[in-house]
């Protein structure tokens, strides 16, 4: 009997897997195809997403493939710029660039050749789910493999990273709900020759241009992407052939500056699971949800998912909470997770909305709007401020702003990053202003008084939310913080209760 048994290993499976493994279970993980999905989709990720790579060990293996996302210029209806999303300035946050883009298919080869050097994880690849019975004590699935041999496979729980089209959502019963929206795009990868890449910009671009919103992404290398909106009575089959694609990209290139890497039509929907669990299944990645393209949060979110079940299944497994406190802890993950896709969800739709404006007076009227807004002068604006917080879930009851955020990782005077020195259990961190509690529950204590940081990045985040103590679950986002010792007392307490009722 497996502890866990992952369906998918895309981005979201195995990076559950890698986790999972990682903390020692028994881990069964398996896709239909027998390698990566060699097309790019996701290109774009961000430092919190390198934060799990750096759990993994993997940042040098993926660093390759990756690249700092440069700036995303929009343009209004007459060319003029009138929003600038860009990072965040250094010192970074998180210990990593905030926003990369990068290529899919190598980081996802990197990720499996991780996964094949776990002894406890089992990697079934070429192996399609087909069948999942539950009862009191696991899970059975019926799979075939690649030579149509059926099988079952036995596990405690299920994590359905089946992208999409998720079988494993439709075996138990699991609904989505349509968040309105719903809009034919073709996709274009290309790889682009010196020639093309002289003409090209050289930041990423969102044309908000009535007759047709498109972007453009610079991508690693010669990869460049364009995302461009089909308009009523095109036909994406039609967007979709070599011709109709460089007739689509003749503004910005002609055929003989850059081979098409990849062409697709797609919908891009809006969609998010009803229920993220259903007795020991759950769901991750784009099987719980898709959202608008904008800001390239998708896979980005599908890992997000991957850290927040994995920890809280880790748990359980390990037999750290019981009972009721163990259901408690499970259900957290969909409570919280779904309303974090569905307010980030709310918040790309707004953005669709401003860059898919195709009433041409409306979009004047939005692009003067938008200028009038930062007076005439467009301020950058860095992409994560579009992130939510955390609302609900395994957190504490007194909502500070720094609650459900995801806390930084400072370096330390040797330049060090907090998780490599400290590790990624549930941790206190004090800025050395509060005296250290006497009793911390077992948890790890990390005082700037005795460990100082670097660059400030940790007494600014405090100063922001106007505390002195954080409490950090192993996933880095705030269970709460605290300004005086007996506001710390209180919220270890709470804490404790939490993980033991
Ligand atoms: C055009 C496009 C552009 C995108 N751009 C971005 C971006 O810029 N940034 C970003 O973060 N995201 C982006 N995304 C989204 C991103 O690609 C997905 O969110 C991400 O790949 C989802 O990962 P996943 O692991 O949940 O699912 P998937 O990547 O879809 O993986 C699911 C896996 O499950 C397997 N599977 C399916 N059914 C079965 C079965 N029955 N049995 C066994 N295995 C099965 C599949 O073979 C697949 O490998 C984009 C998506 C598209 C379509």
């Amino acid at each position: 009997m497996f502890d866990v048994a992952i369906v998918g290993c895309g981005p979201a499976g195995v990076v559950a897997a890698a986790l999972l493994g990682q903390a020692g279970h028994r881990v069964w993980v398996c896709d239909r195809l027998p390698g990566v999905y060699e097309i790019p989709r996701a290109i774009a990720l961000d430092h919190e997403v390198m934060r799990v790579f750096q759990q993994l060990g993997l940042v040098d293996a993926v660093t390759p493939f990756t690249e700092p996302f440069t700036p995303s210029e929009w343009f209004g209806v007459d060319g003029q710029l009138i929003r600038r999303m860009t990072m965040v300035d250094p010192p970074y946050p998180q210990g990593h660039t905030p926003s990369m883009v990068f290529t899919q298919p190598p980081v996802e080869r990197a990720l499996r050749a991780h996964l094949a050097q776990m002894p406890n994880v089992q990697m079934a690849l070429g192996t399609e789910l087909s069948g999942l019975v539950q009862d009191d004590t696991g899970a059975t699935l019926s799979v075939r493999d690649a030579d149509g041999q059926s099988g079952s496979v036995r596990a405690r729980w299920v994590i359905g990273c089946d992208g999409g089209a998720s079988i494993v959502r439709s075996l138990v019963g699991i609904q989505l709900d349509d968040l309105d929206f719903d809009e034919p795009w073709l996709v274009v990868d290309v790889q682009v020759n010196d020639r093309g890449l002289a003409r090209l910009p050289k930041t990423s671009v969102q044309y908000c241009e009535p007759q047709r919103p498109c972007t453009m992404v610079i991508g690693p290398g010669r990869h460049r992407r364009w995302e461009i909106s089909l308009n009523p009575g095109e036909d994406p089959k039609q967007a979709a052939t070599p011709k109709g694609t460089w007739a689509l990209l003749s503004r910005w290139l002609a055929p003989d500056e850059g081979t098409l890497w990849r062409q697709s039509s797609y919908r891009f929907h809006a969609l998010v699971a009803q229920r993220w669990r259903a007795g020991r299944v759950f769901l991750a990645g784009d099987a719980a949800h898709m959202q608008p393209p904008f800001l390239g949060q998708g896979m980005c979110q599908g890992v997000r998912d991957a850290v927040n079940l994995s920890w809280k299944l880790g748990a359980v497994l390990q037999g750290e909470v019981q009972g009721l406190a163990a259901e408690a802890l499970l259900d957290s993950y969909g409570q919280e997770r779904q309303a974090h896709v569905r307010e980030l969800t709310g918040r790309l739709k707004s953005l669709g909305a401003i860059i898919c404006e195709r009433d041409e007076s409306k979009a004047r009227a939005r692009d003067e709007r938008l200028l009038a807004e930062c007076g005439g002068t467009v301020r950058d604006t860095p992409r994560q401020d579009v992130l939510p917080r955390l609302s609900s879930g395994l957190l504490a009851a007194q909502d500070t702003t720094g609650r459900g955020t995801l806390f930084p990782q400072p370096c330390d005077r040797d330049g060090r990053l907090m998780d490599e020195v400290f590790g990624r259990g549930w941790r206190l961190v004090l800025d050395g202003q509060l005296p250290a509690p006497i009793a911390t529950g077992g948890l790890t204590l990390i005082d700037l008084a005795a460990a100082p940081e670097r660059d400030g990045v940790v007494a600014a985040w405090m100063q922001r939310h106007g505390c002195h103590a954080a409490l950090l679950r192993p996933d880095h986002y705030v269970y709460g913080t605290a300004t005086a010792p007996d506001d710390l007392q209180a919220l270890l307490a709470e804490r404790h209760a939490a993980l033991t009722n």
